[in-house]
């Protein structure tokens, strides 16, 4: 195992999502006049973790994969964060990810620092025995670095429930006794929370709610497009669909389906049970994912992975409002098109914080060893949305500035101000 130093972030191009994230942290941290010294603290992570973990595969094979544990920010409490699995994982992604969930958890006054991590493997190549593998190995070597009051992963891309049991259990044992706060979005046997798995997808319906309402949209009949059918997107297609919303077409990796009556999201999902994709589907019409991505619509949700709206495609889109269910759907060099064109954003710290929100109740509950019904989940989570989408929204209004700046303006003003409070310990 390896614990770098952390170097200094550095720009490369508009594909590394660490250059909008950066980006767009200098225009935030410049407007409000933070000064030099502190600029750089905050563009810094804290700490980087680099593990190289050796697995005996089921042929018998030994390979070794690598997985990264980056902590931005432990200002306003542990850090706080998901782990991603997948073959494209690059340390700068995870670099930017760590940032973004300071500023998210900053946003929403939840009090956690940020931290992300991932690990380079192809799950859909590898087994469940594999996976477990892989899984328990990465946290026995991050043993010293996690914990409840240190650092708190949960899942994201392409891990899950199970994956947070196995790191639970993990961590478990070499602390000789069960610590269910060590990490968030568990089952619910195992000290999850209720309304975890839907709890993204739900604050982006809810926060889509509140932009309709400041642009004076009528909810009825109102179009969406969501790119992404997974634990965000296809969380939020069934809720809103269910609450009355047009999801007028679905975006996945190997094409799109549309219909402008708009979609059966429970067929769809059935549909896509059985047959293994989208495409098909007997209740719209295929079509290609770019051509979805401009689709006239009111709402446009992109909820998967970085780097989907770009300088190449933004003046293509054709929504009123963009709710950025993924982390960093949106290039930083998109952002003056949009601006231009008048696209509401609801930026990605602000839309997609239903879910970390649910995983500060998670680890509340846990340290609690008392558990809420799901109501009280659902109501305390939109009551937290709403404030903070209240709170960037009149900072917007209060500095002239788009959303996404105004949201970082809020972030960084809340953490900047915790370090100032706490000082500098040398
Ligand atoms: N991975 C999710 C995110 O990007 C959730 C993180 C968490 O719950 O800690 O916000």
């Amino acid at each position: 195992m390896l614990v770098e130093a952390a170097p200094p972030m550095v720009a490369g191009d508009e594909f590394n999502p660490l250059v909008s994230a950066q980006a767009r942290f200098d225009e935030a941290a410049a407007r409000l006049g933070i000064d030099e010294g502190l600029q750089k603290v905050l563009r810094t992570p804290s700490r980087e973790v680099i593990v190289h973990i050796p697995v005996q595969l089921d042929d018998g094979r030994l390979e070794v994969f690598t997985g990264y544990r980056v902590q931005h920010s432990i200002a306003r409490g542990p850090a706080k964060g998901g782990i991603r699995y997948g073959p494209d994982v690059t340390l700068d992604e995870v670099r930017a990810l760590a940032s973004w969930m300071t500023w998210k958890c900053a946003v929403t006054n939840v009090p956690f620092g940020g931290a992300k991590g991932g690990i380079i493997c192809d799950p859909a190549l590898l087994s469940p025995a594999e996976l477990e593998k892989i899984t328990r190995r990465y946290t026995a070597e991050l043993y010293d670095f996690i914990g409840p009051e240190i650092d708190v992963p949960a899942p994201d891309v392409n891990t899950n429930e199970q994956i947070m049991a196995w790191i639970m259990d993990t961590y478990s044992m070499h602390s000789r006794h069960t610590q269910t706060a060590v990490v968030t979005g568990k089952p619910i046997d195992l000290g999850g929370s209720r309304g975890r798995i839907e709890a993204t997808g739900r604050g982006c319906m809810v926060v889509t709610e509140q932009a309709l309402r400041k642009l004076g949209i009528s909810r009825s009949d109102t179009r969406v497009v969501i790119q992404g059918f997974g634990n965000v997107g296809g969380m939020a297609a069934r809720l809103m669909a269910r609450s009355g919303f047009k999801i007028i077409s679905i975006i996945e990796y190997d094409g799109a389906v549309y219909n402008r009556k708009g979609l059966d999201i429970l067929a769809l999902t059935r549909h896509r049970k059985e047959t293994g994709s989208i495409l098909g589907f007997p209740g719209g019409e295929n079509m290609d994912r770019e051509e979805a991505l401009f689709l006239e619509t009111d709402v446009l949700m992109p909820a998967a992975k970085e780097d989907v709206i770009t300088s190449q495609n933004a003046d293509k889109l054709r929504c009123k409002i963009l709710c950025e269910g993924a982390n960093g759907p949106t290039t930083h060099y998109a952002d003056p098109i949009l601006a231009d064109k008048g696209v509401f954003i609801v930026p990605d710290i602000l839309a997609n914080a239903g879910g970390v929100t649910v995983s500060y109740f998670e680890w509340v509950q846990d340290r609690q060893g008392y558990f809420w019904n799901e109501q009280l989940v659902n109501d305390r989570m939109e009551e937290i949305m709403i404030n903070s989408f209240n709170d960037v929204v009149a900072y917007a209004v209060k500095h002239g500035v788009h959303n996404r700046t105004a949201a970082y303006m809020l972030a960084l003003d809340r953490v900047a101000f915790a370090i100032k409070l706490r000082g500098i310990y040398a």
